[in-house]
This record gives C-alpha cells, structure tokens and sequence, in this order.
C-alpha cells in the first residue's frame, strides 16, 4: 500500500517564529509529515541543536532528510576541491546522524574538468567511497547518500548516471527531483504519468525495491532554458511544469512509498497542495501506514 509523505525544503515560510526547533510541530498542525532540512550553504548545526530538532521531529513524526551544501563537485581535477566536497558531505552525514535524518541529498558535481561524461561519472564514484568510509567509521550506515537528478546539462547527474553510481556503492541511492529532470530534457520528459512510471520501474529493475522503500523526491514546477533549470516556480503557475498529478497518478498506481519535498518558492505551502491533489486522486490509500 502507498505511503506518501510531504515536506517542505527548509523552514516552513508561513511559520511565524524563526525557530528551527520549533519546525516540526507546525508542520504536524498543518497536515505535513517529512522537511528537508538545508544545509546548502554549508552544515553550520551544532550537535546540542541537531539532536534537539531530532527529537522533536520524531515527537511530532516527521521524517527528516538533509540537503547537503551546494558547493560539491566530486569529478572536479583539482584536489582541493574534491577534497573540500568530501568534507562537506561527510559533515552533512555526521549531523544526519545527529538528527536521524534518514537520506544526505546532493549534487555530484560537473562535467566540465573530465575528458568525458563517463570519466566524470566514475570520478564521481571513486570520491565518494572515502564519504561511505567515513559514515560507516562514525556508526552512521542507516543514512543513506542520495544523488540527485540535477536540472542542468553541464551537471553530472541525468537519472542513468545516478542509477550508475548507486550501484556501485553501498548505500547510495538516487533522488529524483522531477523539476529538474523535466528541465534538463527542456521539457520533453515528466510530461507524463507514463514517464514517471518508466522512471520508477528501471529504478526497481536496477537497483531494486530498497531505491523506491521510499523514493526520496523533489517537486516544483520549474522554468528552463537551453542548459537546463532556469528557476523554481509556485505549483499554482500555469505557465510551468512539470504536472504533480502524474507524479501523483503514478505513486498511486505503483503503490510505491514515497517521500515528496516541495522545493517551490511556498515551500510547505505547494506541499499541502501536493497533499491535496494526491487525496484527490488516490485518497487514504496513498496515507495508509
Ligand atoms: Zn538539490
């Protein structure tokens, strides 16, 4: 039976006090059940604070994901760099823990250093067995690391490649963000609840059941260019895409568990619409435990 959970991307922009701590039980009063908790420009949380945002998620069920910093490029050439990504991640994946966060999302990095995609792609993966190392050293192997599906052509990251990735790696699984799936195919992809289907079904045939119990996912409608993401948009904007019904219409059918961030710019307030569109099309089948 589906189990869909919905979650703002980051601290909720209708919640009153700026608190973090206080987060989770405002997203409980207003009907959602997951937040990604950003640490996009770097993880600054102290453990006293994530262990204390970690209870009171739980308290108010809320299942936690974190979104690691923006600054990571794995298939980079110059070491630094890669060792400075390396760090960033492990440090994401250390405050996880802290805060049982189940998944540490992130962006792999770039083509643009590597002789080719593939070169960069396997970049990719040998950078990122130190980081599996490291969360398996610390006691931390129940948090996965979550490559994402990136929204732009000079971003390691179309749903093959983090397919690839993943199944070279212990732990590792891919995130689909559906706006930048669509983006990075200038809409010609999630235009369908057929495309959302085929993506979920090589998930399950690839990397099998573990990838989608749950699928972690992004949603917002997005603006694109010829490279890809322009910018996020508001769910009620008509003149983006891609549709939530057919993400909707396929977690449904597939009865997968999912969990669904909203990163549109009204965050929790696009995910109660998500919710909304959901129990319109599957009803309490999709909340069933
Ligand atoms: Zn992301």
């Amino acid at each position: 039976m589906a189990r869909l959970r919905f979650g703002p991307a980051g601290k909720p922009v209708s919640m009153k006090s700026s608190d973090l701590l206080k987060a989770p039980s405002f997203l409980r009063e207003i009907g959602l059940d997951a937040m990604e908790y950003e640490a996009v420009r770097g993880v600054k949380i102290s453990e006293e604070k994530a262990r204390k945002f970690g209870e009171e998620a739980k308290k108010n069920d809320i299942l936690l994901s974190m979104h690691a910093p923006y600054f990571i490029n794995l298939a980079s050439s110059k070491e630094s760099t890669v060792e400075a990504s390396i760090k960033r991640l492990e440090e994401s994946v250390k405050a996880s823990m802290w805060m049982d966060s189940y998944i540490v999302v992130f962006h792999p990095g770039y083509y643009k250093d590597a002789p080719s995609k593939k070169e960069a792609v396997d970049r990719v993966v040998e950078n990122l067995k130190p980081v599996i190392e490291y969360r398996d050293s610390i006691g931390a192997n129940n948090v996965w690391l979550g490559v994402e599906t990136t929204g732009k052509i000079t971003q390691v990251g179309d749903l093959d490649e983090t397919i690839y990735i993943s199944k070279k790696l212990e732990g590792v699984k891919p995130v689909i963000d559906w706006a930048h799936l669509y983006a990075r195919y200038e809409g010609k992809y999630v235009k369908s609840v057929d495309d959302v289907l085929e993506v979920i079904e090589k998930l399950e045939k690839e990397l099998g059941e573990e990838s989608i119990k749950p699928l972690h996912t992004h949603f917002s409608k997005i603006e694109y260019g010829k490279g890809g993401e322009k910018k996020h948009h508001n769910l009620s904007e008509k003149d983006y895409g891609p549709e939530f019904e057919h993400v909707c219409r396929a977690y449904s059918e597939t009865g997968i568990e999912a969990v669904i961030i909203s990163e549109s710019p009204v965050l929790e307030l696009d995910a109660l619409v998500m919710k909304k569109i959901c129990i319109e099309i599957c009803g309490a089948k999709c909340f069933a435990d």
